[in-house]
This record gives C-alpha cells, structure tokens and sequence, in this order.
C-alpha cells in the first residue's frame, strides 16, 4: 500500500477516532480557506489521531469519562458549539457550509436532467454540476465509526475515505444527504495534511464538493515507485507506512479477486469520459494536488444527523414485545441512493470498496453488520449507561449500497454449513421459533447456490434479520439481509401455504443476489435487471430445488411472466436495460440519473420481465449452457462491475459461439414491449407466423397522449396535464430494432401434441410446416423465410392439423393470435373437449392470451366467455390464478354496466364445482392447498352460496367459541365473516388485530376488515388507516387495495378518501419516494396496483401473497393507481384527471399517468364489449336471467 495517512497513532489503529469524541481541543476547525492551516494541521492530526487520553470530546461528542468530567465537557462542548454557530454565522461565500441541510422545496425532483445549474444554499453555482460523479478517483477503503443514540434519535459519525488517483485533479466530489458535516480533513498519500479551500455542498445534487491544495512543501516530495501502486488498484496490496494499514491489508486475502475488480475499475474508467474539471479557484499555476501517482489519499469527516422516520437510509423501528411493551431498533436500508444519507460516501455502484464499521451501543443491545464482530471494546461511561463499541471485520470490495448496519435486543438461531459458513436468522425474542424455516432453508440454499454458480460465497458469515417496519419485501445487503416479517417468520400453525411459499421465494431471492448483485454488480442502475431479473429467475431455480413437490417452476407464469406481459403491453413501458449507448458520455447512463429515476426503475420490468426472458433462454441455449454462461460471467467479474453485453458474451461462450446470444437477447432487452405473434393457415399443414408489438391499445403512439377518442366513449374535450419535472426514459426511447424480435417460436398440434417444435422468428415471419410423426425427414423441414427449400406439395398431404398452440407451455415472452377465427375456435373446442391434453401452463397462456386480446380489441369477448366455460373442469392452480385475474378484473370493470349481475352469476357458476371438489379439509399436497385456497376465497366473495355458509359458520364458531381454522382457509373464513357480518363480526377481527403477535395473522386480518359491507365501517376503516400507531405505513397502500378492491361502493369510498386526505396520506409517505426493491403488494392487469371483486391472486388476503410483483416504483403514485386502477366511465377519468391535473407528483407521475391510461382503455373496453357480453350470457350461459341482467 502507498503511504498511508497515519501519524502518531497505536499499533492497529485505523484514521478513524477512536472512539468517537475523544477530539482533541482544536479540532473543530470548520472555517473554510482562510483558516490557519499550521494550525489546522497540527490540530486536524491531533483530530484522527488515537489521542493521549487527555484528549475530551467536544463537538457532539460522546465523551467517555466520569460524569464529574462529563459537566466539564458539557461546558466544552456548548462554548464549542457557540463558536462553531459564530463560524458558520460568519462565514463568507466563499467558506464551506459544514451544513448539509434540508434539500428545500423538492429540488431533488428537479435535479435530474433540467437545465438550472445547481446551486449551493448560498446561491453558488455547485462548480460540479453532474449528478455523476467524476471518474478522476475511486475509492479504496472506507472506516466508518456510527453511534446512533436511540432515545434522542441523534446519530454522530465519522468516516474515512480511503482513495486513489486515476487522473490529477485538484478536487473530490462525494455524496450527502440531509448530514452535518462538522469536522474534515484531507491528508495526502505521504499523510500530510491538505489544505481544503473549498467545500461546498449541492443539495439538489446530493453532492459535496470539496477543493483541495497540498500542504507547503509536499510538491517538493518526489513520488516514490511505491506511490505508484495508488493508482489503478485499489491500493491496498502496496505498502503503508502505519500499523493501521498494514493490519487491515494483513486481514483479507483478497489479491487475487481483487485483480479483477481493479482491473474492471480500469477497464471502465477507460471506457468513460472524464468530466473537464471545473477551474480551480486557487493557484491555477500549481500542479493538480491530487495525483495518480500520490498514493492513497484520506479525507476524513465527521457529521451528525437524526434517524430517519423514513424506512430509508439509517431509520428507526420499533416492536412490541410478547409483554406487551414497545422496543426500539435501528436499521438501514440504502438500496438504491440512500447510504449517502447514513454516512457521506461515493455513492455509484462501481465505485467499490472495502468497509470497515464501528458501531457505539448499548449493553442491551448487539450491533450488527455485513461482516462479524472483531472485537468489542468497552467504551467507557456516558450520562449513566455503559456504552459499548463493536468493531468490525472489513468487508470484502462491494457497493455502498449493500452496506448496512442494525443496532437492536434481538435474539437469533444460527447454524452451519458444511462449509462452516455461519448461518443466522435474528429475531425479537418471541418470534424466535419461527425462524427455524428460514434458517435451515438459507443454510441449504447457501450450501446449493455454491454449487449452482460454481463460486464459494466469500463471507464468513450470512445473517436474516426481520424488520417490523420494511419499505421492501427484503434487501440483500451482503451477509446481513433485512427483511419484512412476514417475508421471514414461519410458523406452521398460523401461516398459510401460500405465505410459507412466499417465505421460500424470498429467502432463495435474496441469496441469489449474494451472487447476483453482490458479488458481481451491474456497473450502473441503468442495467438494475442484471441483478433483479435474475435474483426473480434463480429464486424459483432455488425454491424448485428445496421444495421440489411444490410446483413453484409452473407457478412461474403467473407469478413472473403474465404480471410482465401485462405491464408491457402499455406504451408507457420500458426497456429491461434502460437507456444505454446512446447519450454520448459513456456512462450508459441516459435517463437514469437522478435518484427518483433510478428508483423508477425497480419495478415489474426490470424483476418480471428480466426473469420471464432469461427462461425464454434457458429454454432455448439449455439448462447446461445457461449454468455455465452464469459461472464465467460470475468468475470474470467478481468483485467488479459488469453490463448487459458482458453476460451475452459469457453465454456466447459457453455456448461455443452456436448461438448469437447478445443479437437475440439485445431485442428483448434493449427495446420495450413484446411481440405479437399471429398464426396464419396457409395450408392444411401449412402455416405463416407474423410479428408486431403488442399494445394493448393498438393505436397508442409510443408517449402517452390525452386527450383520447374513441368512437363510443368520447372523451376528446378532457385534457389533462400533470407536472412534468423530468422526463422518464419511456418517453425518449424509440426501438433501435423498430420493434421486431428473435422470436423462439415453439408450438404444438393434435397432430403431436406433447412435442413442441421450434422455429426461430428472425426478426420477421416465419413459414411452418408442421411436421408428422413417422413422416420422412426431409419434408419435416420448417421453412423460413427466403430460405429456398421446397415444400412437399399440399395435395399429397391427408394430414391436417386440426388445432396449434403455439407459446408452449407460456415459456417465451409474447402473444399468440390465431386466424382465422375458425383456428381460435378449434383450440377452444379441443380444451372445452378435453382440457387435460394440454399441460396446466398451457391452459393458463390460453386463457391469458385470450382475454387480453379481447381487453386489446382483437378478439370477440365471446372468445374468452366460451373458453371460460371449461373452468367447471379445472382444478389446478395455475389456470385458476390466470383466470381469476382476468375474471375478477372484467367484474370490476363492469361493475356499472349492463351485464354486471348476470356475468357475476356466471363466474359463480364457474367456481362452485371446483368448490366443491375441493372441499374445506386443509389436506393434499402444497400447491392442491394453494389452489383451494384461492378458490374458496374467491367463491366466497363472489357469493358463491354453499361456500359462504360455510365459511359464515366456521367464523362464528371462531368467534363464539374460539375454534381454529386451519390457516390457508382462513382468507375464506374471515372474508365471510366480515363481508357478510356486521359490525361484532368486524370489531373481533380489529381486537384480534391488536392483540395478535403474529405478523402474518395481522396482516390477514388487516386486509379481510377492508372487505366490510357497511360503508359506516369501511370509512372507519379508512380513517384508521391514517394512523400509523395503528396501521403500518408499509401496509397502507395493501388496506385501500382491498376497500377499492371489495365492491363498487368501495371503490368509490376509496377514491374519496384519497382526495380527502391526500395532503396526510403525502405526509404519510414522506412526500417522497419510498419502497425500493423487491416484493410489494400486488399489480393489477394493467401493470398497475390492483383493486377490484372479487379478489385476484394479487390482492386475496394472503399476509403478503405469494408472489406478488414488486413494489410500484412510488409508494404514493401506487397508492393512486390502486384506487382507481378500475374505473371504466369517462366521468371517473375526468374526476381522476382534474384532481390530478398540475399537481407536481415528482416520481409518482408515471403511475398516475398508467393509471389514466387504464381507465381509458376500461373504458373502450366496456363501451366495445358490452352488449356481446350480455347477449352471449344471455344466449349461452342463462337466458332465464334475461330480466335481472338488466
Ligand atoms: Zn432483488
């Protein structure tokens, strides 16, 4: 390592302080250029250095001495206080403001591409006006010391960045949020103090930038040869000239894997182009300061902040314990801008780092973080209570965002693998046996995943904790994961089937990120699928493995592929890989910059659809090639940072160069959408198969646009116009492929209906010739386009295929349309004949095909009605999932027309024989109790009769004489109670909600009193809502959900109760952003957060149902599009639309535009369907009903 900073410091000791206010007296030097630098050099060393022991904490410091001594620091620390106020009172201009305060009125949301320079508070123009941070330095290590004090909410840091030089420059600029910073200071790589002549905080930017000069003298010192080893590396294999250095180097046995992330670190800053330095205000005429051969250079700071309320960056949480009283933790959550807002830091995901941590707490408390515990020190005595220090092992090289920390009482279980790597789940004491599951399954998986990926996992150890209050389902930070609840805790006598399942998935989700994420990361969040899509993909891989009987592989479909198809299929799309190559800087960035777009970007797409097509691959390159595509690209990158490119190179490869992966794949990634296949006959064998992009509303133009026509509902006067503050990247990317795709074609026929064919669609039609079997080969032969074989004449051929399916099995991502109609019509009658020759996937893709054609205009609503029909015969899950979605979505939007009543008759008439069948013993294997459950729920709220008295009868003998239900017919059991009770009924489960310990027990019956029929309740219920002391605010969107989701009536009081309350519900969720990553409540058919009656698979009552997609990027613009996702009159859009109308909703845009989108087409989709829906009811279901369907 180049020279380190250390001077005068113990054996071991690190720059941090040690501990955290012993400072020596002068070392609250904040003034800016003009200060004393003899005097700051001397006092600044005297500021990192380990201190003599007569040193006493000043600046909000915790002083570590006896409460007489205490008085007298207290003393210090307000004259010191005073001084620092007069400082920054008095500071000019040009002084740096050691205040990084609040952003003001919503600069954040400004900050992205717009035009207005960026200023400081003072009304400076920020010198660095890029929201990315120059590429004329990476990070090394960083020392962060943190003491959080739990009852005051007061945090002081300090931190100590470890960089080098990958081009001379004379400043630095990091990230900040909403921190004080009150002390810094630079050292060189001899460490010599710097002096800093200017640090200036750009709010908006979330950025500091900080100007530096070198110390008198230090420009005379000729770079030494070991100086050089600074640049390029990361530094720490070179020589240092302190114990401190030398000790954490001597820790990690890191040089191999480090080689290849410095060397990705060069590839990459090569591959960018450097931003022009702003010009120096001072000495121009100098040499650039900070040099590429200078070694490591420190800048040390330290800061203070409150935690946050928020359930983002360092934020408090709290639970009631099994006697009823209320405890305190705090905890992280940084993905994906928000460590900048717990210690200041180079906060891009390439800028990797080693971490090392120190955390101050109290003795009834254990800290945790990525690493294990190194050691634990005594920290002395402060006001009372005996505090202790943690301190860490350094990490391994990885992003800031995966850093975290909790500080909490709770207790775990642990376990090893056979690797000896320890696993552990932490809980609260008395939910500690219910973390068994998670932990045996995280042991296993760890022990699986090894394998799967052909790398060890790098840390010692791996622990689960669970969260009470969690934006996400989960976040993967390495070796510490946090997670929701109700996403850990299994116990099997009150969780469901489904909400075990749900457990599984995000158990195996998050530790596929280890690998997928963490291990190699992509290089921007531009490419954030790199990581999502495939935690979304290896979590089945992983749950398959572990539970093989619960048929989560056929699960796949509904759970990743048709919620994506759904969501794309809006203009208002993006591609999986945003932006890209175009915008000329290099950095792949365009469009994904400012925090609020990169937070956009966590949604269904990047999760559902990058799984949906990495299994349209593994389908088409093979299970092997895949796997080992993956190994080479983990191998090659590990520790680094890597794009989309990267991982088609390494499938490439392994696939021996057969197959053009990065061609085919860079259609499905690089422009949004999804193709429509058509099926033409052309012969009696003879096919064509065309291709176009699928919109659901076909003539949409790619932004957009209001107002709308439509030739029955005319809504052409509305315009609308909300407040646009940045463009999102949907809006200014045209397909580099004119959207045409590779398509892998795969279909079969009753000629051989259990062998799928495969013709590759080259981004246009294709010909077909189905083969026979036992027919020679040559005249098997599929014929594509242009090619010059000759087809066998038709003639000759007695074969004829009768019916073709093609999509097998639902595994590629697009749609099939078939014509004539007469070609539709011989696939339905063959399922109406005999559903079981087609596998459970393949009925739930034509079902789902079906009904979204007829949602896009291109079918008939007869076509889905009459496929309905052979529901009555269905009893596996997958096929009801889907057609409950779509079920449950037509009820809902025509809940104000015609045939409402009669078609709410025919899918009770659908479910009950599957009911029936069922029965209501919890009994029969995983995804048979998955399936009942969903049924029954469902037949109870549509009213089936014989299941609601008998779910009426099991909640009253709940009630009356606390009799168990089973817990996966609970959703049922308590839907009717509540729907068809009163207000007894509704008080049982409010007092049963407060009372109940477990969290997926609350969550039910949280979601089940949203379902009541009294409007009286239900505006109870709402107002409830808004109490945070009573409902979670991670729960709220969930709780309207459901009143939206109940009944028209319900509908309407949500809807009101959102404009009633906006200004607390934006209060609510902290006016901002929130909800990042993973698993959310659920997305409707329209990609946006659902509503609706009865209940679909996403909003049924499951604590947090199994799969729902993930989080709507914006929990506020969720919140909107839940509510009123299903209206269909174009007064509803107008009402929606003038509420909304020049309302800045900063990230929340986006779903509040989808969600108008979705009335409109709800609206032409009812005022087209109508009357065939009712005449074909009327015809073919009950004419009998003629009168009442009116
Ligand atoms: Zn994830």
């Amino acid at each position: 390592m180049p020279q380190g900073p250390r001077h005068g410091q113990g054996a071991g000791d690190a720059i941090r302080l040690e501990p955290l206010g012993k400072y020596a007296q002068n070392g609250m030097s904040t003034a800016g250029a003009g200060e004393s630098q003899s005097g700051g050099l001397h006092n600044k060393r005297g500021l990192y250095s380990h201190g003599d022991g007569n040193s006493v904490g000043i600046v909000g410091s915790v002083a570590v001495c006896s409460q007489k001594r205490a008085l007298a620091i207290a003393t210090v620390v307000f004259a010191s206080l005073f001084t620092i106020s007069l400082i920054i009172a008095y500071a000019g201009p040009q002084n740096e403001c050691p205040c990084i305060a609040n952003e003001g009125n919503g600069s954040l949301q400004g900050a992205g591409p717009s035009t207005t320079t960026p200023t400081t508070p003072t009304g400076e123009p920020c010198p660095w006006s890029n929201l990315r941070l120059p590429h004329t330095l990476h990070p090394i290590r960083y020392n962060i010391t943190i003491h959080p004090n739990l009852t005051t909410l007061h945090v002081k840091g300090q931190v100590t960045i470890e960089f080098a030089v990958d081009e001379d420059t004379n400043f630095i600029v990091f990230h900040a949020k909403n921190l004080t910073i009150t002390d810094k200071s630079m050292l060189d790589g001899h460490g010599r103090q710097m002096n800093i002549t200017r640090f200036l905080e750009c709010p908006s930017l979330q950025q500091v930038y900080v100007e530096v000069e070198e110390a008198e003298g230090a420009h005379l010192t000729p770079d030494t040869p070991e100086d050089q080893q600074g640049s390029g590396g990361d530094g720490s294999g070179g020589k240092s000239t302190t114990n401190g250095a030398e000790g954490t180097t001597k820790k990690k046995a890191n040089s191999k894997k480090r080689k290849k992330g410095s060397k990705n670190h060069t590839d990459e800053s090569s591959k960018k182009v450097t931003s022009t330095p702003p010009p120096s205000t001072t000495g121009d005429k100098k040499r650039q300061p900070l040099r590429r051969t200078g070694g490591v250079y420190v800048l040390a700071l330290r800061y203070s902040y409150r935690l946050s309320r928020e359930l983002e960056g360092f934020y408090l949480s709290s639970y009631v314990d099994g006697s009823g009283e209320k405890r305190f933790l705090a905890t992280t959550h940084f993905e994906p801008t928000y460590a900048r807002s717990a210690f200041p830091c180079l906060d891009e995901p390439h800028l990797k780092a080693k971490f090392k941590l120190s955390v101050f707490r109290d003795r009834f408390h254990i800290a945790l973080a990525n690493m294990p515990v190194e050691a634990t020190e005594d920290a002395g005595f402060y006001m009372g209570t005996g505090l202790l220090r943690d301190d860490f092992q350094e990490s391994v090289k990885m992003s800031t965002y995966l850093v975290a920390w909790v500080v909490c009482d709770y207790k775990s279980v642990s376990k090893q693998t056979a690797r000896g790597i320890s696993v552990s789940v932490y809980a609260p004491q008395h939910h500690l046996h219910r973390a068994d599951f998670a932990l045996s399954l995280a042991a296993n998986l760890t022990a699986y995943f090894e394998e799967f990926f052909g790398l060890p996992y790098p840390l010692p150890k791996q622990d689960l904790i669970a969260i009470p209050d969690f934006s996400a389902g989960a976040m993967e930070n390495w070796g510490l994961i946090t997670y929701r609840e109700t996403s850990i805790l299994y116990d099997p006598n009150e969780t469901s089937s489904a909400a075990h399942q749900w457990v599984a998935i995000v158990v195996a989700h998050e530790l596929a990120h280890q690998w997928f994420g963490n291990l190699v990361t992509m290089r921007w969040w531009n490419d954030l699928w790199l990581n999502e899509g495939f935690a979304s993909f290896a979590e089945s891989v992983g749950v398959s493995w572990a539970c093989p009987d619960w048929g989560v592989a056929d699960q796949f479909v509904v759970d990743k592929t048709q919620p994506a198809l759904r969501l794309d299929a809006l203009p208002s799309s993006h591609p999986i890989s945003v932006g890209g190559r175009e915008d000329g800087n290099g950095d792949g960035d365009d469009g994904v910059k400012d925090p609020s777009q990169i937070e956009a970007i966590f949604d269904t797409i990047s999760y559902s659809k990058g799984a949906a097509i990495l299994r349209m691959m593994e389908d088409f390159v093979g299970e092997e090639t895949l796997r080992a595509g993956l190994s080479h690209y983990l191998h090659t990158y590990a520790f680094g940072n890597a794009d989309t490119d990267d991982l088609w190179t390494s499938l490439s490869l392994s696939a021996n160069h057969t197959i053009n992966v990065k061609a085919i794949m860079d259609t499905w990634t690089r422009q949004m959408g999804y193709p429509l296949v058509t099926i033409t006959r052309e012969g009696r064998r003879k096919f064509r198969a065309t291709q176009k992009r699928f919109l659901l509303s076909p003539n949409s133009p790619n932004t957009p646009s209001y107002p709308f026509t439509s030739s029955s509902a005319n809504f052409s006067t509305i315009t609308m116009t909300i407040a646009h503050t940045t463009p999102t990247p949907h809006e200014v990317i045209n397909s580099p492929f004119g959207y045409k795709w590779y398509i892998p074609l795969t279909f079969h026929t009753d000629l051989d209906p259990g062998a799928p064919n495969l013709v590759w669609m080259n981004m246009t039609g294709v010909s077909i010739k189905v083969p026979v079997p036992g027919m020679p080969e040559e005249e098997e032969e599929v014929v594509t386009e242009g090619a010059t074989t000759t087809v066998p004449s038709e003639e000759e051929d007695k074969h004829e295929v009768k019916w073709l399916k093609a999509n097998v099995d639902q595994q590629g991502f697009y749609r099939v349309m078939y014509e004539p109609q007469e070609l539709w019509d011989s696939l339905v009658n063959a399922i109406l004949k005999d559903h079981t020759s087609f596998a459970p996937a393949d009925r739930a893709s034509v079902l789902d095909d079906a009904f979204t054609l007829c949602r896009a205009g291109l079918v008939n609503a007869t076509l889905p009605l009459r496929l309905s029909m052979y529901l009555m015969k269905e009893r596996d899950l997958v096929p009801w999932s889907t057609a409950l979605e779509h079920l449950q979505s037509w009820s809902r939007r025509l809940s104000a027309a015609a045939p409402y009543r009669l078609f709410c008759r025919f899918v009770r008439t659908l479910l009950a024989p599957t009911a029936q069948a069922l029965g209501w013993e919890d009994k029969g294997l995983h995804i048979t109790r998955l399936v009942r459950s969903e049924v029954l729920t469902s037949a109870v709220l549509a009213g089936v009769e014989t299941a609601v008295e008998e779910a009426k009868q099991r909640f009253k003998a709940w009630m009356d004489r606390g009799q168990r239900v089973p817990p996966n017919l609970r959703e049922a059991v308590y839907a009717a109670g509540i729907k068809y009770g009163g207000y007894k009924e509704w008080l049982y489960c409010w007092n049963r909600y407060n009372t109940t310990t477990v969290p997926s027990e609350q969550k039910l019956l949280l979601r089940a009193m949203g379902m009541a029929s009294d409007p009286w309740i239900l505006q109870r219920y709402l107002l409830a809502t808004l109490d945070r002391d009573r409902v979670k605010p991670q729960d709220v969107k969930g709780a309207l959900g459901v009143v939206a989701a109940a009944s028209p009536e319900g509908q309407f009081l949500a809807w009101r109760h959102l404009r009633a309350h906006w200004n607390q519900l934006r209060d609510l969720f902290g006016g901002e952003e929130e909800g990042v990553d993973v698993f959310e409540e659920g997305t409707s058919a329209d990609g946006v957060p659902l509503a609706g009656t009865p209940m679909p698979r996403q909003q049924t009552l499951l604590p947090t149902s199994p799969h729902p997609p993930p989080a709507a990027p914006f929990a506020l613009g969720g919140l909107v599009s839940t509510v009123v996702s299903n209206f269909a009159t174009e007064y509803d859009y107008r009402e929606v639309s003038l509420f909304f109308e020049g309302m800045d909703l900063g990230g929340g845009r986006r779903s509040v535009e989808q969600s108008l989108e979705t009335i409109r087409l709800n609206a032409q989709w009812v005022a087209r369907s109508e009357e065939d829906i009712l005449n074909w009811l009327e015809e073919h279901f009950d004419s009998s009903d003629r009168s009442r369907g009116r």
